[in-house]
């Protein structure tokens, strides 16, 4: 191997630890977690569990194996092998996520939703498949009937459709089976469903996995959000707490008091306790998201992770550059803010915690800015900040962190640097 020329900490995949730049190039694990430097990642991976060795990379080798297994599953139903994004989106539900699909129609958005389901059918999970129209429902039943016959699945009987169209015996024998099934199940309908008959939805056990199919249709009605959180298994209650949690942010970014930033850290922590009760996980996908930005849309990114409004123009005159890897990526971020002065952000990449950004505000610290290191919200650091008397917040490049979201101060901040890649995709917003 070539000689060293740069020891990145905090860089190997596997246990996080120190790695040269040539090992990170080319197996990505240190010496220490594997001697031998042969092999994709995938390989590494494997031979580190037969050696037990196994730490970061668990998570990685779980989802591509479980995804090579789901590729055999789509090419034995259809007949070919998912595409790029169909790997992409399909790895993203098998790491857990929440997330929106936003893409033209005719690039596979539903047969991914539909093969999904059928997949996690036959791991017998429960599943289900929200379209905009009757038709649409129908269509979709009789492929996912015909894909589970090509894919092999043997009892197809929990497969379950309820539309408009349907005869009165027919969306009663529906109604009473969907009330019975506790175990699997994939379940189709339209999202008029959910406005009829949601309540009835809402006493048979959570989903694991829901996609919705046209979520610009889905969102008419607003009350759907508070449906589909549902779905997933999180209590009532978690819908007003997330919403008593926006509402205390909004405030406390335009004026903070002690009280405020307490109750503020109080809901917070209530949220999370909510969140944990979740069991499925929300997929929804759309050509486009043109619903506004609500306070209820808002509800799916605090409870759910999901960043609705990713995908809507709400940044004012932010530019995004980034500079070139190579040198001292500190010492260019301290370059960078002592150009362009106060009212800066700058991120740092969670996946390096805490130590990473306090070493970064050291270094800002000493290039004479006034530094601020946010740990949690304490009473008029943003004012102070908005004042003028400090230059730069430091902070973790986490999406929940409410430097990254709510902060309203858009005469204030200039600038975000992000120092290093923020390993989860990220954006500054600022809310209207
Ligand atoms: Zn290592």
């Amino acid at each position: 191997m070539e000689e060293a020329r740069a020891i990145y900490s905090f860089a190997c995949a596997n246990c996080g630890g120190e790695i040269t730049d040539g090992r990170l190039l080319e197996v990505g694990v240190c010496e220490k977690c594997l001697p031998s430097s042969d092999g994709g990642l995938l390989e590494v991976a494997e031979k580190l569990r037969a050696e037990g060795k196994l730490e970061k990379l668990r998570e990685y080798l779980r989802i591509q194996l479980e995804y090579e297994d789901f590729r055999k599953f789509f090419e034995k139903a259809l007949g070919f092998e998912p595409w790029a994004l169909q790997e992409v989106w399909a790895k993203r539900i098998f790491s857990g996520d929440n997330f929106a699909i936003v893409a033209p129609t005719g690039v596979g958005k539903t047969v991914l939703g539909l093969i999904m389901a059928l997949y996690l059918y036959r791991k017998r999970r429960r599943c289900y498949l929200i379209t905009p129209s009757s038709i649409l429902a129908q269509q979709l039943y009789e492929k996912a009937l015909s894909f589970a016959e090509r894919a092999g699945i043997r009892d197809p009987g929990a497969i379950i459709v309820y539309h408009g169209g349907l005869s009165k015996g027919e969306k009663a024998e529906a109604l009473k089976k969907i009330g019975e099934k506790s175990g699997r199940i994939l379940l189709i309908t339209t999202d008029r469903f959910l406005v009829d008959h949601g309540d009835a939805l809402m006493k048979v056990k959570a989903f694991d996995y829901v996609f919705v199919d046209d979520v610009d249709s889905f969102l008419k009605s607003p009350k759907n959000i508070d449906k589909a959180v549902a779905l997933l298994g999180l209590r009532p209650e978690s819908v007003e707490k997330a919403l008593k949690l926006i509402e205390v942010r909004v405030k406390l970014a335009k004026s903070s008091s002690k009280e405020l930033a307490e109750e503020y850290e109080k809901l917070s922590e209530e949220v999370r306790r909510e969140k944990a009760r979740r069991r499925g996980i929300l997929v929804v996908a759309g050509a486009t998201i043109r619903g506004r930005r609500t306070r209820r849309m808002m509800i799916f990114e605090e409870l759910l992770d999901f960043e609705v409004g990713r995908f809507q123009e709400f940044v004012r005159n932010i530019e995004d550059f980034y500079l070139k890897e190579g040198g001292d990526i500190i010492e260019k971020a301290v370059e960078l803010v002592k150009r362009h002065g106060g009212g800066c952000l700058v991120f740092t990449p969670h996946a390096l915690g805490r130590a990473y950004a306090e070493k970064v505000a050291e270094r800002l610290q000493q290039a004479g800015l006034k530094v601020y290191l946010y740990q949690k919200m304490e009473t008029d650091v943003l004012q102070r900040f908005s004042e003028g008397e400090i230059d730069v917040m430091v902070g973790l490049a986490a999406s929940r962190s409410p430097l990254t979201r709510g902060l309203d101060l858009p005469a204030r901040i200039r600038y975000a640097v992000f120092v290093g890649v923020p390993r989860r995709e990220l954006r500054i917003r600022f809310d209207e």
